[in-house]
């Protein structure tokens, strides 16, 4: 197995100075997949002062230490060095209560969550692998299967629950029976798990290449009920998962599918809300209501020019263009031949705006507020100019044949200085 040179000097380092050091979790199951290795994790003997001390040249980041994770920076690349240790007690199901230190790197994969998670490798002895749970017997048969009872291991820690689904979207596995039927039996104990948690598994889901198996696997379980507890919620149909994973790879753009979906009916400030209380960035929140925003538009609308303009105007091009591929989805799910009509007439109107550069935005007006001061607008009621500014854009986005400074002008002077 390949492994980046800032990993195996972290390991030399480790072994030289006495101690043992194997590459743990995600980075052994993606590759041995044959899947590009997102972040490198290394597990060691050696205590986290030790660790820390070591790799004092590498700005340590010691912020994990209490969990006897430190963090070291390598010729740019960050990897994790953790000592062996075991946990007990997840009182608020977030960090458990106690970390162990140990020396025993079998009883280290033991805490771990899932068996193809659960392998470590140590490059520089002969056979390096260490697979105590049969997780390479499960990555060949493409199985997510808890290292030991599934019960108990939700029930230290819920998040296993979302991971589980999670993992068998991005990998494309099935989940183990026993697995399956916990997740079933256990699903509300997410509710005691705190969304951050929640949200960085759902923003993974959510950019997973079986998605639409994850979401179908969401709602059988009950999951779903746990990551929306809002009420108000619709059914979702396997269309919908097919439709929301039919979306561009963006996660403000799936999100909004999905919410858009669970709540139709939702207005801009409840959606907004919702996605404030699983702690998504401000950002990210206003993007996604924006895009669902959008999608109303675009659903609830004759496919029109100036449909298309305002939208522009208001996202730019890379959301509109992905609005109007979500649409096609949508259209292609439902094979409804009125949605497809209005497709191709989507499709065809875009094109020809952004052909025919059509003012769209206010940088492209033919008039700036300073015209329209100086036209006289607003000299009583300041207000007036950005009303005028935006009743002037309206037009223009009807009509971008009237985008000249004199016609804009003289229509604005006969509403306000009539
Ligand atoms: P990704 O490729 O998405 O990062 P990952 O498996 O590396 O997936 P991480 O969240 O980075 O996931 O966790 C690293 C490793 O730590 C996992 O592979 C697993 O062995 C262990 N782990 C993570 N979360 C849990 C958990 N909630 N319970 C038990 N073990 C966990
Ligand atoms: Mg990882």
């Amino acid at each position: 197995m390949d492994m980046p040179e800032q990993v195996i000097f972290v390991m030399d380092k480790i072994r030289t100075s006495g101690g043992q050091a194997w590459l743990v979790g995600g980075a052994v199951r993606d590759m041995l997949l044959g899947r590009p290795v997102q972040d490198y994790d290394i597990a060691t003997n050696l205590s986290p002062d030790c660790i820390e001390n070591l790799f004092s040249d590498c700005s340590p980041y010691t912020a994990g230490k209490r969990f006897g994770t430190i963090g070291v920076l390598i010729s740019g690349t960050t990897i994790e060095i953790t000592t062996l240790r075991s946990e007990a007690g997840y009182t608020d199901s977030r960090h458990p209560d106690r970390v162990y230190f140990i020396s025993d790197i079998e009883a280290d994969l033991a805490r771990r969550d899932f068996t193809i998670n659960a392998i470590a490798f140590d490059p520089l002895t002969r056979d390096g692998i260490v697979d105590p749970f049969m997780g390479r017997l499960d990555l060949s048969a493409g199985i997510i299967r808890t290292v030991g009872n599934p019960r108990e291991r939700f029930n230290e820690d819920p998040l296993r629950i979302l991971r589980a689904i999670r993992l068998a979207a991005q990998l494309g596995f099935d989940i183990d029976g026993n697995t399956r039927q916990a997740i079933e039996m256990l699903h509300p104990l997410l509710g005691k798990v705190a969304f951050e948690r929640i949200r960085d598994e759902l923003s993974k889901l959510l950019l997973s290449p079986h998605l639409a198996k994850g979401i179908g696997q969401l709602a059988a379980t009950g999951v779903i009920n746990m990551i929306f507890p809002h009420p108000g919620r619709a059914e979702l149909s396997q269309r919908h998962a097919v439709m929301i994973a039919g979306t561009e790879l963006v996660l403000t753009l799936r999100l909004a599918a999905l919410c858009f979906y669970l709540y139709p009916e939702q207005s801009k400030t409840e959606i907004i809300d919702m996605l404030k209380s699983l702690r998504f960035s401000n950002a990210e929140v206003e993007h996604a209501a924006g895009l669902i925003r959008g999608f109303k538009d675009l659903l609830y609308n004759d496919p029109e020019p100036y449909t298309i303009r305002k939208l522009l105007s208001v996202l730019g091009q890379r959301d509109v263009s992905c609005l109007i591929g979500w649409y096609e989805k949508a259209a292609k799910a439902e094979t409804s031949p009125i949605m497809l009509d209005k497709c191709n007439k989507l499709h065809l109107l875009y094109d020809e705006i952004l052909q025919s550069k059509d003012p769209v935005s206010l940088k492209e007006l033919a008039i700036t507020g300073h015209d329209i001061i100086d036209a006289g607008i607003g000299k009583h009621r300041p207000e007036q100019v950005g009303e005028a500014l935006r009743t002037a854009h309206d037009w223009v986005l009807r009509d971008p044949r009237l985008n000249s400074k004199e016609l804009l002008l003289a229509e604005l002077k006969k509403i306000y200085n009539g």
